[in-house]
């Protein structure tokens, strides 16, 4: 099965060059899924996993639009239909300057695996723009948006792709985006979701990513006849997923000592609290400012400004006992991952994407410790938007007990679904394997059922 993978990624080398984040991606899955092969020759037969590598469309367009002093801007716009096999592309837009063609495919392409985890009828997609909303005026980006989604709204639709928030996409390009969709269709549907609360978004669905990271990260710990309460937590981000992952912990007793962003990170030893955790939150969505005047406002709390030169973090080198990377891939590299297990950390629930490089991922799987990767940890996020589609399509909304019960039983569904799988295909414990492979075979099934298309 060795030459399995080997072939396989040979050619996805060769047909994606430069393309390095798609590529791993597409290797962790492969390694995963050799043990569902040798079991099942007729998926192997049909080219199933060939085909959900290449997207079903890709779509890249130019992105003009003028600044406040007037001056023509130009952007490039993407979104990647990846796979409809159990439901309408879905997936998350990123603005941010790192953005091309790899990365997307690499986010498209664990969304597919991911959506299929939530149980929910959902395909996979991803897009976005290297549009660096970081120091714009509001006006800016609402003439970006617009221009933006005056190519996007030929492509998408309630029943056709459903795009959300990711990296530098909150309430408030959503909002915009939603906006011009609305005006150039001349429809009020559900083809966006992160949407605001008066007007068709679900209640939950700010928080749902990070609680869902947590909710994923007690059932890992229930395995083991262990809870939150009392654990010392590391945080990197603090966007969206970090901001509510930092919720949830101070509700379930746990104590999170870290934040990032860009810039650096704080470690605020005596733990954050909800009444920091509001100022980051203003800090963050409402001054869009940088995570040190953290430092500045708390006494005892250390601020490390990012060092490029460091061959790692030392965020992930205070000791504690579970790590919550949140802010973007590969942030947590070989020599971070083995800091973490040196300083004692058994629990690592991943709410970005990819946070961790594949020596780091092997090196936790070794370890045996509680390793959730985030296509498993983090989907209550689209599991969420899932439920915001829903309550469009019956133009009701549910209550905030209903949808955070709803979130809970998914992720803990997903946790069970992840754990099985693992146990069933030989590799007990290994949440990588049992979220691929479960992922998998339900794509793989549809796919079989719906012919060669
Ligand atoms: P966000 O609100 O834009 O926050 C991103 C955070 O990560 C910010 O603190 C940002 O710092 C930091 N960050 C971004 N790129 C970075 C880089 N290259 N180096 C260092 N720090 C960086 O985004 P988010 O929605 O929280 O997303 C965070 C991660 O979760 C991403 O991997 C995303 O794909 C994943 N995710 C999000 C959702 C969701 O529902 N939002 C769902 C599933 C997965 P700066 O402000 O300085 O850039």
């Amino acid at each position: 099965m060795k030459t399995y993978v080997s072939t396989l990624m040979a050619d996805v080398k060769a047909k994606n060059p430069a393309e390095p984040e798609f590529h791993q991606a597409v290797q962790e899955v492969a390694e995963s899924l050799a043990l569902v092969m040798e079991r099942h020759p007729e998926y192997r037969n049909a080219k199933i996993l060939e085909r959900i590598i290449e997207p079903e469309r890709v779509i890249m367009f130019r992105v003009p639009w003028q600044d406040d002093q007037g001056n023509f801007q130009v952007n490039r716009g993407f979104r990647i239909e990846m796979n409809s096999a159990i439901g309408p592309y879905k997936g998350g837009l990123r603005f941010h300057p790192s953005v091309n063609l790899g990365i997307l495919k690499f986010l498209a392409f664990e969304q597919v695996f991911k959506n299929s985890l939530t149980t929910l009828p959902m395909g996979g997609g991803k897009g976005g723009s290297d549009f660096d909303p970081k120091g714009k005026s509001d006006h800016e980006v609402m003439r970006f948006c617009q221009s933006f989604m005056s190519e996007l709204f030929r492509h998408i639709g309630p029943n056709t792709d459903v795009p959300a928030g990711d990296i530098g996409v909150g309430g408030r390009e959503i909002g915009f985006l939603f906006g011009m969709y609305k005006k150039l269709r001349n429809e009020f549907t559900g083809v966006l979701t992160g949407k605001g609360l008066n007007w068709g978004g679900s209640l939950i669905r700010p928080e749902a990513t990070g609680y869902g990271a947590v909710y994923f990260a007690a059932e890992m710990l229930k395995t083991r006849n262990e809870e939150l309460k009392g654990k010392t937590c590391l945080v990197s981000g603090s966007g969206n997923v970090a901001q509510y992952t930092v919720e949830k912990l101070i509700e379930m007793g746990a104590r999170p000592v870290t934040l990032s962003d860009s810039g650096g990170y704080i470690y605020d030893e005596a733990g954050i609290t909800k009444e920091k955790l509001a100022f980051v939150m203003d800090l963050k969505n409402v001054r869009r400012g940088r995570i040190k005047d953290y430092a500045d406002k708390y006494k005892g709390v250390v601020y490390n400004a990012l060092d490029a030169k460091l061959e790692h973090n030392p965020l992930w080198s205070h000791k504690a006992h579970c790590a919550f990377p949140s802010a973007t891939q590969n942030e947590i590299n070989g020599k971070d991952a083995a800091n973490l297990v040196k300083n004692g950390i058994y629990v690592v629930s991943e709410g970005a994407n990819m946070p961790t490089t594949i020596d780091g991922v092997n090196l936790f799987l070794e370890s045996k410790i509680l390793y959730g990767p985030g296509k498993a940890a983090n989907a209550g996020g689209v599991s969420t938007s899932g439920l915001e589609m829903s309550q469009n399509s019956m133009r009701l909304g549910w209550s905030r007990e209903e949808v955070d019960t709803r979130l809970h039983n998914i992720m803990k569904n997903i946790h069970k679904a992840c754990f099985d799988t693992a146990e069933k295909y030989g590799t007990p414990g290994n949440y990588v394997n049992g979220a691929n492979i479960a992922g998998f075979l339900k794509i793989a099934d549809a796919m079989m059922d719906q012919g060669l298309v």
